[in-house]
């Protein structure tokens, strides 16, 4: 089993948190976009082998950016696999009812919105060009129009979000019945607005206590609400959590195409740069860098991608490393202090503990 990802690096505006690879969409031509996608796919689809492909998703960016004709032509071009998920990424503004029909016409069958508020004065704050009523809108849309599989994300720790209005985004949110809701924790990375203006002094950080606050309002709210928290920042209604992002976790080979796309194919890790101008020059053909990896970074992978799961490490899997000894003994405190758990032969973060889980993990990684 394997997967295709498709990064689609087109935004109408930059948001304020956001340091993903995008560029304004008026700049680009989409068509010359698509072109060199499905010119890449046609010169790396041989990485993928005889593998059957499971999962494709067509993120961003905003795929949303692209016309409904041209997500349709790029998923003709992935015709002669028979996926069971198709996610597309989208944003609120860019929903109709015409524009969600050619969707699943196209063979989507999953969507993915950006929400990250229901609370007006924040989404203006962080330079969405949604209001909360408009999400609430396309919500409605996406589930009339034949989309049953629809994952919504939401960030908490925002400049001025309280423990009130964070519950109020919530509430509303499980109102909507999502089968997958994506809540992230901000985080203020280089470059972005949001971390310029907290150098400068104009916005503080959320404090820690109010953070733990939120963050476990979150796991009650979700788990009331019957979903499984299956990842750290992922939830999901039995039996929809995300399989592509799982496969990520649990080192299934995927293609990455576009520009600033990861893959994982033939063992290898591989990225195409970030530069979509060179990508559409070149379409697709000649740019992937290969990132071969030693067996301390493919044992750091596997530990920082497994415990930010529920299902946790596999000991047989440490085993095949040779590093069972280091994993029990790198968790002997954690287990005394009950920040992991140890059972059926895996070790897992507790859920309790997942804010902190990168200090955690720091102990496993080798450097
Ligand atoms: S959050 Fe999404 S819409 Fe906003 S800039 Fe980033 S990728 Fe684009």
């Amino acid at each position: 089993m394997a997967g295709i990802y498709v990064h689609i690096p087109l935004c109408a505006a930059k948001c304020a948190y956001c340091d993903f690879y995008s560029v304004p969409r008026g700049r680009i031509s989409p068509d010359a976009l698509v072109d060199a996608l499905t010119n890449e796919f046609s010169l790396r689809r041989h990485e993928l082998g005889d593998e059957s492909v499971s999962t494709i998703y067509i993120g961003g960016g905003t795929p949303s950016s692209l016309s409904s004709g041209l997500l349709t032509a790029l998923m003709d071009r992935f015709r002669e696999y028979s996926p069971d998920e198709c996610t597309v990424e989208v944003n609120p503004e860019d929903i109709t009812a015409g524009y969600v029909t050619s969707l699943v016409n196209a063979g989507i069958n999953r969507v993915s919105m950006g929400v990250q508020s229901l609370v007006d004065s924040e989404l203006s704050f962080i330079g969405r060009r949604h209001s909360a009523r408009d999400a609430i809108d396309a919500v409605r849309i996406i589930k009339d129009n034949g989309i049953d599989n629809l994952s919504l994300d939401l960030i908490y720790g925002l400049p001025g979000q309280t423990v009130d209005t964070w519950r109020r985004s919530l509430d509303t949110l499980l109102g909507l019945y999502p089968q997958h809701i994506s809540a992230y924790l901000l985080s203020y990375e280089p470059g972005t607005r949001l971390t310029a203006m907290l150098n400068a002094g104009k916005i503080t950080e959320t404090p820690d206590e109010t953070i733990e606050i939120m963050y476990n309002t979150l796991c009650r709210m979700t788990s009331d609400a019957g979903f499984d928290h299956y990842e750290i920042s992922n939830f999901s209604q039995p039996g929809r959590h995300s399989r592509h992002n799982s496969s990520y976790w649990d080192g299934t080979a995927y293609l990455g195409l576009g520009p600033g796309a990861h893959s994982f194919t033939l063992g290898t890790r591989r990225h195409n740069p970030s530069d979509i101008r060179q990508y559409i020059k070149l379409r697709g053909s000649g740019i992937t860098v290969e990132e071969p990896e030693n067996d301390s970074e493919r044992f750091n992978d596997f530990i920082i991608t497994s415990l930010r799961t529920a299902d946790g490490l596999n000991l047989a899997k440490a085993a095949e490393f040779g590093r069972t000894d280091k994993v029990i003994e790198a968790a002997r405190p954690h287990l005394r202090s009950g920040k992991m758990l140890l059972s059926g032969g895996r070790l897992r973060i507790a859920e309790t503990s997942w804010l902190v889980a990168d200090s955690i993990m720091r102990d496993f990684i080798e450097v």
